[in-house]
């Protein structure tokens, strides 16, 4: 009895352990996220449709509590209207209460899907210069301005309309200027302005897509809408590369365009937003990595109604047992400049053939400073096609010519320069033949080269293979990401002596070995899809 008794103890011991680390897992991350709010904070979207299908009865409400608290969510968005769908108003109002009755943060959503008269071309997209669509329009954000103080409005405010209404209206103009002031000239007055009459507290955030090439041709406008709107939210969902339906997309695209956002929007640049769709774990918590290594202060995952279904819930599970990480992450990168060669791509520039090849110059390995001005101050610069947007652009150029600074240059903005000497020990010519996604087959020895002579300005050397993010945070820290499907090496070289300590490995049973050698930091491993950060 004696025996049976000390067993019965001893599992009564095990089990209120497990109970207890279940507890703490459970309740740890909502604390958690609670405490680390103000360096990340973590967004869901319910949109219209998952309004009405979850958040319309008590018993879905208290599920998406649930879930919401066990994946560090404490802001919620919830949408009044998409594909000409208008959530109820008792339902949202209800849903609201719920969630400020359990300490959500809340705030509204619209997708302008299905709204008038229809464009013809990309699905769901509508004729804007038609004046029944502006009036539904006004009348979804009246209606979402009586409801919230803060309103998303989700990447679907373009047109690629060419009807005959829009060609009338648009005269003389290109496609890309006619849209884009008309789009301007819709939100002013049938959003912000509508909105606010409603409700004069009400802020709201226009939310760029992740195509940022293409924005201008489709009236989405960097400059003056950012200057209009209250917020700008950055779409970074670049799911999986190879994945038949959504890929194309590398990872470094979600760093580009949150950094160069984030400089154009400077303190109204709100957070990024990625959702699951054509992910695998891996690369779905890739998108989180990128986000918050851009210095974004929120990440909103869209959305609840498909995080629930499909790779979901497995997406969550991974990204759950990153979010501690990536806190940490938060803070290491918060508020610090970024060292590197500046990547400019002008607001509203034309890519021609060199569409998105700042993301695939980052995943050469090349420390990148995404900008939208060509400063010709830039200790080094990588120069594309859409540098020609600028009208200073030849005697920018002359000038880091001039001081030795060393510009790795498109084949495509050489050509178009044409009568420029370029002839410069300090000018790289890169090989792009109008593929940009070809350079993702550069070897390791075609890629040594380019970087040390683009690093020597940092006092650093930097060979790994391709596939291999570099970022360089502040003055001392530095981000080595291994984005493939395998074990690599790399190793850092300065000229002074360093003393490199690891501070974070993603994810948390990742590996990066780590040797140093006076100004040599060598990792003989980094394991696949893994990022370590180093402070020196
Ligand atoms: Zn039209």
């Amino acid at each position: 009895m004696i025996q049976s008794g000390r067993v019965g103890r001893l599992a009564a011991a095990g089990f209120f352990a497990l109970w207890l680390s279940v507890q703490c897992q459970g309740q740890s991350l909502w604390d958690l996220a609670n405490e680390k709010k103000d360096v990340l904070r973590i967004s869901t979207l319910f949109d219209a449709r998952n309004v009405r299908d979850n958040l319309a009865s008590e018993e879905g409400i208290k599920q998406a509590v649930e879930w919401c608290k066990q994946t560090g969510v404490t802001h919620v968005f919830i949408e009044t209207f998409r594909d000409n769908y208008t959530a109820e108003r008792p339902v949202l109002e209800r849903a609201k209460a719920r969630f400020k009755a359990e300490g959500f943060d809340v705030s509204g959503c619209v997708t302008p899907t299905k709204v008038g008269k229809l464009s013809g071309g990309w699905d769901s997209i509508s004729c804007y210069t038609n004046a029944g669509t502006q009036k539904q329009l006004q009348e979804i954000f009246e209606y979402a301005a009586s409801l919230f103080h803060e309103i998303m409005i989700d990447d679907f405010l373009f047109t690629d309309c060419q009807c005959d209404e829009c060609k009338a209206a648009r005269g003389s103009r290109s496609w890309a200027e006619y849209r884009c002031d008309l789009m301007v000239r819709v939100s002013r007055e049938r959003i912000l302005g509508a909105a606010r009459a409603v409700n004069p507290a009400v802020k709201i955030i226009i939310k760029y897509p992740q195509w940022y090439e293409e924005f201008h041709n489709r009236g989405y406008e960097v400059l003056r809408e950012t200057a209009d709107y209250d917020r700008i939210w950055v779409g970074t969902e670049t799911r999986d590369y190879n994945n038949k339906r959504w890929g194309g997309d590398v990872q470094y695209k979600g760093y580009y365009i949150m950094r160069w956002l984030g400089e154009i929007g400077g303190a109204k640049c709100g957070g990024g937003w990625f959702d699951p769709f054509g992910t695998t774990q891996d690369t779905y918590v890739e998108q989180a990595r990128q986000t918050v290594l851009a210095d974004a202060k929120e990440m909103l995952l869209f959305c609840y109604g498909a995080l629930l279904r499909d790779t979901g819930p497995a997406n969550v599970e991974k990204l759950r047992a990153e979010i501690p990480g990536l806190f940490k992450l938060a803070q290491l990168v918060r508020g610090k400049p970024i060292k590197g060669i500046i990547a400019p791509k002008p607001p509203n520039s034309d890519a021609f053939n060199e569409q998105y090849v700042f993301d695939f110059v980052g995943m050469l390995g090349l420390p990148l400073v995404p900008t939208a001005n060509i400063s010709s101050n830039a200790n080094a610069a990588f120069l594309s096609v859409h540098s020609l947007k600028d009208p200073a652009l030849s005697g920018k150029l002359q000038t880091m010519l001039a001081a030795g600074s060393p510009v790795l240059m498109t084949d495509g903005l050489a050509e178009r320069l044409g009568s420029l000497d370029l002839q410069k020990e300090n000018v790289v010519i890169l090989k792009v033949n109008g593929k940009p996604r070809d350079l993702l087959s550069l070897t390791r020895e075609q890629l040594k080269p380019i970087r040390d002579k683009l690093l020597a300005p940092f006092g650093m050397k930097f060979d790994a293979p391709n596939k291999v993010g570099l970022y360089l945070i502040g003055d001392n820290c530095l981000v080595v990401e291994n984005f493939n499907d395998k074990d690599i090496d790399a190793a850092i070289e300065f000229t002074k002596a360093v003393n490199g300590r690891q501070v974070l490995v993603l994810p948390a049973e990742g590996k990066a070995d780590l040797k140093q050698e006076g100004g040599k930091l060598v990792f003989s491993r980094i394991t696949p899809r893994t990022l370590v950060v180093l402070e020196y």
